[in-house]
């Protein structure tokens, strides 16, 4: 499967940071870790900095599959709004989902901070009303935020147009959102557990999995063989091929990236996200060089060659849209790319065991617009699962509920 198209600008600017060697002899562990992308890699390093024996490895350079496509937006606010979620669950259920999202951009700062130089930054989020239609839900989505103490402010139009010279119905301004380099901070979060004693290898490709009640035992490409108490599936939209259900919709997004943009230009777009409430959202981000990072137009076509012939036309279409949005901001692409992308019904993500594959092997399927929030939050989940502990993620975050 391939998973991106065109020129994923964090592949570009940091080019191949770390490499490790192939696997070339069997070995065992406490955990192995199928998948060095940003999920695999918080997962390890949660588990590694609390004494387990971790291996990592990976059919491609690390961080080279969805990590390097990623637009990287850190965002307590998930594609499903807190009400839609407390109709479909309830309102525990949404204040879970949206507060444990909350704290882990604390834990994502944390630990970006700690590993330093991964181009992270704390700002703001702007959630605007695409058509006058969206505006009562959005009203209700501030105020189920605002009573359950979330950190929002209300916009109507004429205080959206004064503050930010843009013209839409309302928005939710949400005081707490950040950006990464998400290809910077797995590379550096691999390093670093491997300085610490773990293993890492990349271009070797798990083949097989058999899990046994004691042991998992999973063959490479090359006939090496892994024997760990757990494995975790950290195989991102490639997870698919190892669960006979289908657990969510593969999708391809769309992204480009603008030269730096004078700061004058940028002016509060240097520290403010920007989304919308039209199902496929255009967003906005800016980086620590002062680009403009766009994304959006995503589309149902995972077919490789289909995606790469669109990455052009639909960088175009995205510039189009920022035009309208900000008529004296030059906005045109840089580098264009497109990644592949899968969603759940309800917005939410699977980590944890599979009734195919017994409570040995856990997935960590980051799926949904969150997908490194969720990241961070799967790597805690995980490690509770391993260490037979409770967690209060285990069941929202369960294939179970899927029925
Ligand atoms: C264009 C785009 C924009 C996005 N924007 C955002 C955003 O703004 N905010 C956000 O939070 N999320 C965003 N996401 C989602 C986020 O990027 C993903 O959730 C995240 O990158 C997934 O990381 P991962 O480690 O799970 O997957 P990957 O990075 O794909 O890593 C999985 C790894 O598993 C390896 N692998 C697969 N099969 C095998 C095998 N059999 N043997 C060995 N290794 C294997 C692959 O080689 C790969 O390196 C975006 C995604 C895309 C594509």
């Amino acid at each position: 499967m391939d998973l991106k198209s065109g020129y994923p600008f964090w592949a570009v600017k940091n080019g191949l940071m770390v490499t490790f060697p192939q696997l070339d002899a069997d070995l065992t562990c406490d955990v192995v870790v199928m998948g060095a992308g940003i999920t695999g890699a918080l997962i390890a390093d949660e588990l590694a900095r609390h004494g387990h024996d971790v291996v990592v490895i990976d059919q491609r350079d690390v961080c080279w599959g969805s990590t390097s496509a990623s637009t990287a937006l850190l965002q307590y606010e998930i594609d499903t709004h807190a009400t839609e979620l407390a109709r479909r669950y309830d309102d525990a259920t949404a204040l879970l989902a949206y507060q444990s999202s909350l704290n882990a951009i604390s834990e994502i700062e944390e630990l970006a901070r700690k590993v330093g130089d991964v181009d992270f930054a704390t700002g703001e989020s702007l959630y605007y009303a695409s058509k006058p239609a969206d505006h009562s839900s959005l009203i209700d989505e501030f105020a189920w935020r605002k009573q359950n103490g979330f950190p929002v402010r209300w916009l109507s139009r004429a205080a959206l147009k004064d503050e930010y010279g843009l013209k839409a119905p309302a928005a939710i301004l949400s005081t707490v959102a950040a950006r990464v380099d998400p290809y910077r901070l797995a590379s550096r979060l691999l390093e670093r557990i491997q300085k610490k004693g773990a293993r890492v290898f990349d271009r070797t490709e798990v083949t097989s999995m058999t899990a046994t009640a004691n042991s998992v035992e999973l063959i490479t490409d090359r006939g090496m063989s892994i024997t760990a108490k757990h494995t975790v599936v950290a195989n991102g939209y490639e997870s698919q091929h190892w669960l006979h259900e289908t657990v969510a919709k593969n999708l391809s997004s769309y992204a480009y990236i603008t030269d730096p943009v004078d700061p004058d230009e940028l002016r509060w777009l240097a520290d403010t996200m920007v989304w919308e409430s039209s199902r496929p959202y255009i967003y906005l981000r800016s980086t620590g060089d002062g680009r403009l990072l766009v994304g959006g137009e995503d589309d149902n076509h995972d077919i490789p060659a289909r995606r790469d012939r669109r990455v052009n036309r639909k960088a175009a279409k995205l510039q189009r849209k920022v035009a309208r949005l900000f008529p004296n901001l030059n906005a045109q692409p840089a580098f264009a790319w497109a990644g592949t992308f899968a969603e759940t019904s309800d917005g939410l993500p699977l980590f944890g065991k599979h009734s195919q594959h017994g409570p040995r092997v856990l997935f960590a399927l980051a799926y949904g617009g969150n997908g490194i929030t969720y990241s961070m939050l799967g790597a805690g989940l995980l490690r509770a699962q391993i260490e037979e502990r409770p967690h209060p993620l285990t069941e929202l975050f369960a294939f179970s509920r899927l029925g």
